[in-house]
């Protein structure tokens, strides 16, 4: 099947048996139609529908290499600069119609699966069937355009103990056993966005794991339907409320619902496996990195960021031409920061693509830094993106009535006493709706946390930043000036002549 149609994607979720825990109910089918995931799941089905779209199919598809029919171009394998071109405008795109709201749009994990393909190699040099697996796991993935959800984290009990050292072995997802046929998992995984209405999970190894032997039965990685017989989600409390868009702007389309994973015994067949138990592979990290799926997965990430605050962007200009604050100092320097914050996202993709190498995968791949420089710094930046939203938009982000009393009785209470200087009451009311769903409402609060630990924890993101930098040549560079006594430091490259000969 190419490129699917979002019919094709609802037709399928609904008619999948599986077992999805939420508000008390256990649903076992047609999940595209409950409340919880409904909204969410047109979203995502309007996205596939625009691969079909005369405007913006050859945007998003490119003709599969084994079919020749269309199929979705973060698939793409890119091996020149004109391939990679084609990735990020199709991320972007995607990006856009969310408004970046969307994390975990299709293009997020095919991403990471189509250069773990690519570095088949590197599951290959512990058993050569593994390079092939995941070879034929990216081919089915893309030739039937499933939706990917993905679980890293085991669950939080006692992190100053490796999940052997837990109360409950088996509160982690751990090999419990071997069949003829595959590996058996007992136990949880956090946290699998969007897995109630994913096709497919892929359970791939925590960044934590140390390479000690009693982390063997924590060390795997695979991928199965989320149909298997055994897993199970664990869904929080909706925040899609069932509220028209004109109330919950954006938690009525993009609440992307997070669950936990149990897999109760579930049997994982071989030809599924990636690698399994070698905790000095499958740990701190090394698969998302040497197979280059960490910096196409960072590429997409830093586009969805951009999208982001270009809304953000528009919301605070909307905002401030309504109430019209503009004319204050103040609210020009935070309209400049978001300025600021949209720019140096856009150079970092730019920066990225422009100095794109091919890997040793023979990838086209994006450089590395300027998106983990954007990786480590939109997280922390984000919160400040909200916090101007709330001071510029200040009460007028509670002094908010919904749609039922904006057109009902209260219609020219609304008009008269919530009209602004470009507005009236009904308009300024929606507007204003948005600005709450984007920095202060319950789905608003939960993107903040969300953006915070997307990429993982940002602390020992740091640490792994400092650790991958060279930070020597700067070193040097000041060292030299020290003992130096020429006018001005030695141009890069060359060494500074020394007072009284030798360096210390
Ligand atoms: C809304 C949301 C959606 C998510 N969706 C997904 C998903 O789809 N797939 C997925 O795999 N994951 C997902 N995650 C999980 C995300 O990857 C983790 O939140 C993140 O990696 C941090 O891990 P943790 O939550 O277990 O925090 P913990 O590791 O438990 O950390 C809690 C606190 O303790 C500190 N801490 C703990 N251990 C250490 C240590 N060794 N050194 C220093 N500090 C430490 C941390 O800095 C932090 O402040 C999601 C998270 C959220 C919030």
């Amino acid at each position: 099947m190419p490129a699917r149609t979002g019919e094709q994607f609802v037709e399928a979720l609904n008619a999948s048996r599986r077992d999805i825990r939420i508000h008390g109910e256990r649903l076992t089918r047609d999940v595209g139609r409950h409340p919880a995931f409904r909204n969410l799941v047109r979203a995502y089905a309007a996205l596939y529908d625009l691969q079909h779209d005369p405007d913006h199919r050859d945007l998003l598809t490119y003709p599969s290499p084994t079919s020749g029919e269309p199929v979705g171009m973060s698939f793409l394998q890119p091996r020149s600069a004109e391939d990679l071109t084609r990735r990020s405008r199709m991320m972007k795109l995607w990006a856009d119609c969310s408004f970046g709201f969307l994390g975990r749009t299709g293009d997020y994990l095919n991403s990471a699966l189509m250069a773990m393909a690519a570095a088949a190699d590197w599951f290959g040099q512990v058993e050569p069937a593994y390079a092939e697996n995941v070879r034929r796991y990216y081919e089915h993935v893309r030739e039937h355009d499933l939706l990917l959800t993905h679980t890293l984290i085991n669950p939080q009990s006692n992190r100053s103990r490796s999940p052997a050292g837990q109360r409950d072995p088996y509160q982690a997802a751990a090999i419990v056993g071997e069949t003829d046929a595959g590996i058996v998992i007992r136990g949880a995984r956090m946290l699998a966005t969007i897995g109630p209405i994913a096709d497919e999970i892929l359970v791939l190894p925590s960044t934590v794991l140390q390479a000690r032997p009693e982390d063997e039965p924590y060390s795997y990685a695979f991928a199965v339907p989320c149909d298997t017989p055994g897993l199970r989600f664990l869904c929080r409390e909706s925040l899609d409320y069932g509220r028209s868009h004109f109330d919950h702007p954006l938690g009525s389309r993009f609440d992307e619902m997070d669950a936990v994973a149990i897999f109760d015994d579930v049997l994982v067949p071989y030809e599924r496996c990636f690698m399994i138990r070698h905790p000095e592979l499958l740990t701190r990290g090394r698969l998302y990195a040497e197979t280059g799926a960490l910096v196409h997965m960072a590429h997409q990430v830093v586009l969805r960021d951009l999208a982001k605050t270009e809304f953000v962007l528009g919301l605070v200009s909307l905002i401030t031409d309504a109430i019209q604050i503009e004319g204050f100092q103040h609210v020009q320097e935070k309209i400049a920061e978001v300025i600021n914050v949209r720019e140096i996202l856009a150079a970092a993709v730019r920066a990225a693509e422009a100095d794109a190498d091919v890997d040793e995968w023979g990838l086209f791949t994006p450089a590395w830094m300027p998106l983990n420089m954007a990786r480590n710094w939109f997280p922390r930046t984000y919160p400040r993106l909200k916090e101007i939203v709330w001071q510029l938009a200040a009460s007028g982000l509670f002094g908010l009535p919904t749609e039922a009393d904006a057109r009902g009785e209260s219609g020219p209470d609304v008009d008269r006493f919530l009209q602004c200087a470009t507005l009236d009451g009904i308009d300024r009311v929606r507007l204003f709706r948005l600005a709450w769903d984007a920095s202060a409402s319950a789905f608003a609060g939960r993107q903040g946390v969300y953006e915070f630990f997307f990429f993982g924890d940002p602390v020992r993101m740091a640490q792994a930043e400092v650790a991958g930098y060279d930070r020597r040549p700067a070193m040097e560079r000041v060292r030299d000036f020290l003992y130096s006594d020429a006018p001005v430091a030695a141009p890069p490259g060359r060494t500074a002549v020394v007072p009284g000969g030798a360096r210390p």
